[in-house]
């Protein structure tokens, strides 16, 4: 028997007609470095109809590829509304990524037209030749001469091109089930890989970002987004914002710790996500210098495993509230999120927060072990995580078609999303990851976590970060280094570092490898880069 229910597509477009008519007042503030620039949601609402108008000038139809190139700012804001309402695709540009890479992924997508910062138009200058089907290139807060044009591309400025536009677009009534937005993932072997999301799929993750068992976004708070727009979607904070009604503070390109704190204590955001990284760095700054950041209610980590060290010193010396969430540019990204369960003793709750937390209603997940068979949630049982749902991407975009499939296929189990993150769940659903399987550490036939040694080094006080990476070892087939960033004027030596170890991991665990640097390099969406790691101990440059 079918339902009596109307159907209506869930698409971007009423996402956006949605927040500019009823949150109207809603803001999105973008940090100038010494202030903020306000637009409204209803100013926004109008700004993307007069991107919309510009776009089809410029000839776009259908569900070519747009392209950003930006910094999170009220630019890209209305960029991640109208491209999409219009029925084109979003295809958003880590501009941290290098040349080829960059070069492969726009010709990949088949951009048409690219829409950047000024201040970050000489990185793509260098690029833009390659880049074989864009037409346009829109150049957003600054003039048209920011970049030059290689031939066959026309660049506009934004300012100039909008200027004559209408504020009203006749929104298309869009197939929910359409591509709205692309973004590739950094792809640790060979080339990225792209994830497409549906106006759907984008819908329902909205859903869950405003869910109280999700990141509980709301009509009550300021959220500052310092997840890049072009990393795993702002973690889906721009279209649950639309969707809710809660205002943003976007820090263009001002994401050190600095002016991060002046932000935070002038624009009052209530609630924040960004990986462990930035936190780490945000946390050495308030030590330098004390400032007011109470006004975060919640603080969302997640990208690589929250350090419990970290939310304790969040908890304790800050009064803010860490909530640690596990994703990937394959789940939209919300995969879980860690809300312990009531009525629990202190100590309980917090063994229940430093775990990656339960996955939605959206998201069914299992452990698979190195057999292909299930393992059981019992809490000890380790195995790969698949998850498979309606914001699960289920292919990358065009690799079947390209004979890529053997690597789909190392990604794909009969539906199910192999994460490639091993862990175990307990009975009530939560998820512990103890690393990712290219990380783990294999010591005479046993597993050591990369993740538990970092988190148990990362709570000596001198210990400001800690990566740790697995190196050959003649008897034991691999053994743990630890590459350590002191604190500032802190010091430590391995014998005091192992000693911290000592009540914490079994005896044959504790690092016998030990190598102090100056900074543990990053990937480009800020994650610690154990593949450099890996190269500079090859090369010696650890011992
Ligand atoms: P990249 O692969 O470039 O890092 P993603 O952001 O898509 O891009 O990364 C997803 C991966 O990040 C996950 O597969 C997992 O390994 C890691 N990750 C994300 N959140 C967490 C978390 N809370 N704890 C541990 N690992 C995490």
């Amino acid at each position: 028997m079918l339902s009596t229910m109307q159907d209506g597509n869930l698409s971007i477009g009423t996402l956006l007609r949605h927040g500019a008519r009823v949150h109207a007042g809603s803001t999105v503030r973008t940090w100038t470095g010494d202030g903020a620039r306000t637009a409204t949601f209803a100013e926004i609402g109008a700004e993307a109809a007069r991107l919309a108008n510009a776009l089809r000038g410029l000839g776009v139809t259908g569900d070519q590829r747009v392209a950003t190139f930006m910094w999170n700012n009220a630019e890209h804001q209305t960029a991640y509304l109208a491209v999409p309402a219009m029925g084109a695709v979003l295809h958003t540009l880590n501009l941290r990524l290098f040349p080829d890479q960059l070069t492969y992924i726009a010709n990949h997508a088949e951009d048409k037209v690219v829409i950047v910062d000024a201040t970050v138009a000489p990185l793509l200058a260098k690029v833009l030749p390659t880049f074989t089907t864009v037409e346009h290139v829109i150049v957003a807060n600054g003039p048209a001469e920011a970049i030059a044009a290689p031939d066959g591309v026309q660049v506009h400025a934004w300012a100039d091109l909008l200027a004559g536009q209408s504020a009203e677009f006749d929104w298309p009534d869009v197939d929910e089930r359409e591509a709205a937005a692309m973004c590739y993932t950094s792809g640790t072997t060979g080339n990225p890989k792209g994830v497409v999301y549906s106006h759907r799929s984008i819908w329902l993750h909205s859903m869950q970002v405003c869910m109280s068992d999700g990141l509980g976004l709301s009509p009550a708070d300021t959220s500052l987004v310092i997840v890049p727009q072009f990393h795993a979607m702002s973690w889906g904070m721009p279209y649950a914002a639309f969707m809710c009604g809660a205002s943003l503070i976007m820090p263009d390109r001002f994401l050190q710790p600095e002016p991060l704190l002046a932000m935070i204590e002038a624009l009052r955001p209530t609630h924040s996500a960004a990986v462990p990284t930035i936190w780490q760095g945000v946390l050495a700054a308030l030590e330098a210098q004390p400032r007011d950041i109470s006004s975060l209610r919640e603080v969302v980590v997640g990208g690589s495993a929250c350090p419990p060290s970290m939310m304790h010193t969040f908890a304790e010396k800050h009064g803010v509230h860490i909530i640690h969430a596990w994703g990937m540019t394959e789940t939209s990204p919300l995969g879980s999120v860690c809300r312990p369960p009531a009525g629990l003793s202190d100590s309980e709750t917090w063994a229940y927060r430093y775990t990656q937390g339960r996955m939605p209603a959206g998201v069914r997940g299992r452990l698979v072990g190195d057999d292909g068979a299930e393992v059981p949630w019992d809490g000890e049982s380790v195995g790969e995580l698949e998850v498979r749902g309606p914001w699960i991407t289920g292919s990358y975009y065009r690799l079947e078609e390209e004979g890529e499939d053997s690597d789909g296929a190392a990604k794909f189990d009969d539906g199910w999303l192999r994460t490639g993150d091993v862990g175990t769940l307990t009975p009530d659903g939560f998820l512990t990851l103890t690393d990712r399987s290219k990380d783990i550490i294999k010591s005479g036939g046993e597993w050591i976590s990369s993740v538990e040694l970092e988190n148990h080094v990362m709570a000596h006080p001198a210990v400001a970060e800690a990566a740790v990476i697995g190196v050959p070892d003649a008897k034991w087939d691999e053994r743990p280094l630890v590459t350590v960033v002191l604190r500032d004027g802190a010091t430590a030596e391995p014998a005091e570092l192992r000693e911290f170890l000592a009540d914490k991991v079994a005896k044959w665990q504790v690092p016998e490898n030990w190598a102090f640097i100056p900074e543990v390099p990053k990937t480009s969406v800020g994650k610690f880069d154990k593949k450099v790691l890996r190269a500079q101990h090859a090369e010696g440059r650890l011992d």
